[in-house]
């Protein structure tokens, strides 16, 4: 039989066991006596999902893909690489402890989480200096590798690789070169690896993504000196890449003495042709080719014809797999019983996923004979989505094919806009305002809930909220904010609240992704054109706006912030549902305005996270996404204010594709690193106005006047005072209001002395 795999499965559950799990013993103040129902939880899913992969067929099941919190911070405890200023020892971290690595304690911070490359999953970075030592761990990984041969299974382990392990670091030392350290990592590894040679494992998979990103000159000889250490450790290594092409290396990568290379075919076909020039005669060719990241159906019948020629050449060296682990993918599609059959026929989770690989194993093996019944059932999905009145939209198409360049550009540029504005604003300068969210506190939660359940009616529900926006006004216009926002108290998420009033968008049940520790997402789907029946939020924001003589700002997601969010149609490119959706949002902006709204702010928070993993493609990506916001924002009149907001990611390296998205005002967060940004603001000129974030929201800790008024003035040297606005961070939703108010405060005083030190 061809032989399957998965890198890797999704740890959380079906139910969000673990999630559930880990939750509870954090609670309760993560006692020693207390870790037995987290750990049989834990042991419990890992029992199931190897079960699941062995029925299914699989060639061997994935070991030492869990992880109690995140896979990278395994990686860390593994390599016994933790963090120093925790003072723990790694021999011996106890699961308190990883979870104190993960999310601080009292004495110190937690380590920094950003994104896994293009993913919405969230990882822990290694926190690295000369001083690190990687003298191994906790025995975790290597129990959990016990336990899968235990029952019986044939076991492959899967650890983070040398090469990406470091490139996933960082260090506080600056100019610190992480690369000095590869001696210490590679002896660690090997002595990894010489640990699962004696179990009597044959192969191990090693994942390397970071082949998949600009490396240059330095890391591939890393990689070369790194692999040339772990070939010959009489264990057989599979060498895992996905998210991308590794084909400008191919060559290279293809000579490192290991005994197969996994390739994402989903995301980067055309690396294959590359990839069968170099390939070693002995080698195995993983082939990625049921598409890890996103949640259609794989066309059976189209992998086959793909795969055929595969099998003929290179006969048992064929394995077949999904592109990437998983894990960012739900579990299954079998608790998902309200939606609509015909678009639950299109789709595959995680466990489908298996059983597609074992249709593909069956037919190359088998012929195709022993496979009819589920080739034709993936055939007539295939011909259902193709055909579906619900996908294709005749005029959504129609004035998608009748956007014009005009429609996508203000009528004035910004300095005639900006003086229109001022005049109808009237705003004192260094305006203050918020990003849009205040307090979801348990009330409001409550009162939705109550609502989704049918407990609470439509109009007790409307007047719930009503009450919340004039609650969260009056305490706006306490504090002396300039420009006020409603709230967002009917939001429970910002994507998800503007997709259950579009069509082309569903929403599953139980499809949770993994998004750090045990926050899970549900990303809907874009299954079908995108287009807007009726207002989304003109009702609410005239509502607040009829309470103050204030301006109040309109608050709408992006369109590339919905695109990213979301699980996107994969029938079409990604720029062209981006383009759908930002004329679903232009509908709104241009009812907001005729409303009477004169400032509306587009959140593009995931604009940066859409970026390709290679520069060379970035160009072509900023293009699209810097159009569908214009597209989304360009609609109103001069003296309409467009504002854009963004946060938690680098931008200095995009300040150009944001000063053309051209928005009037932008938001954003910089507490991560003040200076580093405003400095590239102020280096790159950036030409409109810009409220740089003064407080962190993330932390309950209120700011002192002394320290906004700091970061004011700072900000006033890189940028002229006229352009400068004021306000927090990000959404004040996570906070409680008495912190809220005392922070905003403070901010309004700080912003009172400066005003006074402008004019003086
Ligand atoms: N307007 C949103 C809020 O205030 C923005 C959230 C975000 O940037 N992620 O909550
Ligand atoms: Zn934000």
């Amino acid at each position: 039989m061809a032989h399957t795999h998965t890198l890797g499965f999704p740890r959380i559950g079906a139910r969000r066991e673990l999630k559930f799990a880990l939750e509870s013993f954090w609670r309760d103040g993560m006692k020693a006596d207390a870790e037995a129902p987290l750990r049989e939880t834990g042991a419990a899913l890992r029992r199931r999902h190897w079960q699941l992969q062995a029925e299914h067929g699989l060639a061997h099941v994935a070991a030492g893909d869990f992880a109690w919190y995140d896979q990278v911070l395994s990686t860390t405890a593994l390599l016994g690489a933790l963090p120093r200023r925790f003072g723990f020892d790694a021999a011996r971290l106890t699961l308190a402890q990883s979870f104190e690595l993960a999310r601080g304690n009292a004495a110190q911070p937690a380590m920094e989480m950003t994104k896994w490359f293009d993913t919405n999953y969230h990882y822990l970075v290694p926190e690295l200096d000369a001083d690190s030592t990687f003298d191994g761990g906790p025995s975790w990984f290597f129990d959990e590798i016990g336990e899968a041969l235990a029952l019986g299974h044939k076991t492959r382990p899967v650890l983070i690789g040398p090469i990406t392990y470091l490139w996933l670091a960082k260090s506080h030392v600056a100019g610190f070169d992480r690369l000095s350290l590869l001696p210490r990592v590679v002896a660690a590894y090997q002595r990894i690896l010489a640990q699962l040679a004696a179990r009597g494992i044959e192969w191990v998979q090693i994942d390397e993504p970071a082949l998949c990103t600009d490396l240059d000159a330095r890391w591939l000889d890393a990689c070369d000196t790194a692999y040339q250490s772990l070939g010959g450790l009489g264990i057989k290594l599979l060498l895992a890449t996905y998210f991308g092409t590794t084909a400008p290396h191919a060559a290279r990568v293809a000579a490192l003495p290991v005994h197969g290379f996994h390739l994402d075919l989903v995301r980067a076909p055309g690396q294959l042709d590359a990839w069968l020039r170099v390939l070693p005669a002995q080698a195995v060719l993983s082939a990625g080719i049921i598409d890890g990241r996103n949640i259609w159906r794989t066309d059976l019948p189209a992998a086959l014809a793909r795969l055929r020629p595969l099998h003929d050449a290179l006969g048992d060296r064929l394995w077949l797999a999904p592109s990437c682990s998983l894990l960012h993918v739900p579990v299954s599609l079998e608790t998902e019983t309200r939606l609509d059959p015909e678009l639950r026929s299109w789709l595959a989770f995680a466990t489908e996923k298996l059983d597609e690989l074992r249709v593909l194993a069956t037919a190359l093996t088998h012929g195709e004979a022993a496979v009819a019944a589920e080739l034709m059932a993936s055939d007539a999905a295939r011909q259902s989505r193709q055909s579906s009145r619900r996908v294709v939209n005749a005029s959504v198409r129609k004035r998608l094919a009748a956007i014009t360049p005009q429609m996508a550009t203000r009528q004035s540029p910004f300095d005639a806009r900006n003086a229109l504005q001022r005049a109808s604003l009237k705003l004192p300068p260094l305006p203050t305002t918020t990003i849009g969210s205040f307090p979801q506190t348990p009330a409001i939660r409550q009162a939705r809930a109550a609502h989704r359940r049918g407990e609470l009616g439509a109009l007790a529900y409307l007047e719930r909220m009503r009450a919340e926006i004039t609650h969260a006004v009056r305490r706006q216009e306490a504090l002396g904010l300039d420009v006020l926002v409603h709230g967002e108290a009917e939001r429970n998420d910002m994507v998800e609240f503007f997709g259950e009033q579009l069509c082309g968008y569903a929403f599953t049940e139980n499809g949770w992704v993994q998004s750090y520790g045990s926050r899970c997402v549900k990303p809907p789907v874009i299954y079908g054109d995108v287009y807007r029946p009726e207002p989304m939020t003109v009702d609410t924001t005239r509502f607040a706006q009829s309470l103050t003589e204030r301006p109040m700002k309109g608050m709408l997601t992006g369109p590339v912030t919905m695109l990213q969010w979301s699980f996107v149609r994969d029938d079409q490119p990604r720029a062209a549902t981006a383009r759908q959706l930002a004329l679903a949002i232009r509908d709104e902006v241009c009812d907001l305005e005729a409303a009477g709204i004169r400032v509306i702010q587009i959140d593009e928070p995931a604009l940066r996270e859409g970026l390709p993993l290679r520069a060379s493609e970035w160009p072509a990506y900023l293009e699209w996404a810097v159009e569908a916001f214009r597209l989304s924002a360009s609609g109103v009149a001069d003296r309409t204010q467009i504002h854009t907001h963004m946060c938690y990611a680098e931008f200095n390296d995009i300040l150009p594709a944001i000063a053309a998205m051209d928005a009037d005002v932008i938001t954003i967060e910089t507490s991560r690193s003040a200076m580093e940004l405003l400095e590239g603001f102020g280096a790159f000129a950036y030409p409109n106005e810009i409220g740089p974030g003064v407080y962190d929201i993330h932390s309950p800790r209120v700011p002192e006047v002394s320290a906004i008024a700091r970061l004011l003035e700072r900000a006033c040297e890189v940028i002229p005072p006229e352009r400068l606005w004021v306000n927090p961070d990000c959404g004040l939703k996570t906070r409680g209001w008495p912190e809220t108010e005392a922070a905003l405060t403070n901010m309004v005083a700080a912003t009172h002395q400066l005003r006074a030190r402008l004019a003086a």
